[in-house]
């Protein structure tokens, strides 16, 4: 009875895995599509709202928003209903996308530099991704891959974002558990098979580190029980509990369903109770500018599958 209970348990996890898989392919199919898309004189607006309908299309959910972060901008942009914001030559611009099938999710970026100049930046980032998927393996810490990665980036003359990791993902969750760090940290956990982890590198001009700004524009709800007074709100927690559960959304997906006014006085009750959780635009320095580079993994028995 405990063999059945075994191999029913080891196809469940199998199934699970297919699922992560599945989503990561959406994204490998997107990703084709990104060179023609993310262009100077290209609203990030468009950007947004095309490849979360490129998601949708090909039998997927957005996992979370998808996010443009351009410049010093290092993560948490999407666009606001109504946004102008528009692509410029000479922009370092990182699109961060997701998708998920039943709450298993690929996670993804990539960096588009308009900037001659900044082209080592971009590969830093990419360099530094490449580098840590090599190490990635059970038994392996996770602050090792966080040196490696602070290592690489480093050589190149920039630093790493030291507030922004990697994360492992589990349904329906987007940061796990399990943290890759960006730099060398004293301390790590084991990386384990099975597990299923986004990797990202981060590399700056600036400060290495990023503040947030007061607004937000991407929200998830947590389960916290708080009576909620206003009607307008409890409607949106039924919506987005019913639709995207405690996975991330944008302002701009509630827009088809709640007047604006309303919804802003909405958002602030349940960001008042602590059952809003707000995603607050992260950048380092004015002037500076930021590169990303961003795969999910499952971890194998000798490494790891890289699966966007
Ligand atoms: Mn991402
Ligand atoms: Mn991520």
């Amino acid at each position: 009875m405990s063999d059945d209970k075994h191999e029913e348990t080891s196809r469940d996890t199998l199934e699970i895995l297919e699922k992560h898989r599945e989503a990561g392919k959406v994204l490998q199919e997107i990703k084709q599509l990104l060179g023609d898309l993310v262009k100077p004189g290209v609203r990030c607006i468009d950007i947004c709202e095309k490849v979360e309908a490129a998601i949708i299309e090909r039998g997927a959910r957005p996992a979370f928003p998808c996010n443009i972060s351009i410049n010093n901008v290092a993560a948490h942009y999407t666009s606001p209903v109504g946004d102008t914001l528009t692509i410029k030559d000479g922009d370092v611009v990182k699109v961060d996308f997701g998708a998920h099938i039943d709450g298993y999710i690929a996670d993804t970026a990539v960096t588009f530099c308009f900037n001659p100049d900044l082209l080592s930046l971009k590969e830093a980032a990419d360099e530094a991704l490449k580098s840590a998927l090599k190490l990635i393996a059970p038994g392996v810490e996770t602050n090792t891959v966080g040196g490696e990665i602070e290592k690489i980036i480093k050589e190149y003359g920039f630093r790493p974002v030291r507030e922004l990791s990697g994360h492992l993902l589990s349904q329906y969750v987007l940061h796990g558990g399990k943290v890759i760090p960006n730099i060398s940290l004293p301390h790590g956990a084991k990386i384990e098979e099975g597990e299923v982890y986004a990797v990202e590198t981060f590399a700056s001009t600036g400060s290495g580190s990023v503040s947030e700004a007061p607004y937000a524009y991407i929200f998830s709800i947590q389960p916290v029980l708080a009576p909620i007074r206003l009607r307008e709100a409890r409607r949106i927690v039924r919506f987005v509990e019913g639709e995207y559960k405690t996975l991330p959304f944008a302002e701009r997906w509630l827009a088809k369903q709640f007047s604006r006014g309303r919804l802003r006085l909405a958002l602030r009750e349940l960001a008042s109770k602590g059952i809003l959780r707000q995603y607050k635009v992260l950048s380092d320095r004015k002037g500076s500018y930021v590169a990303q580079a961003e795969e999910t993994v499952i971890v194998s028995d000798d490494g790891c599958e890289v699966i966007t």
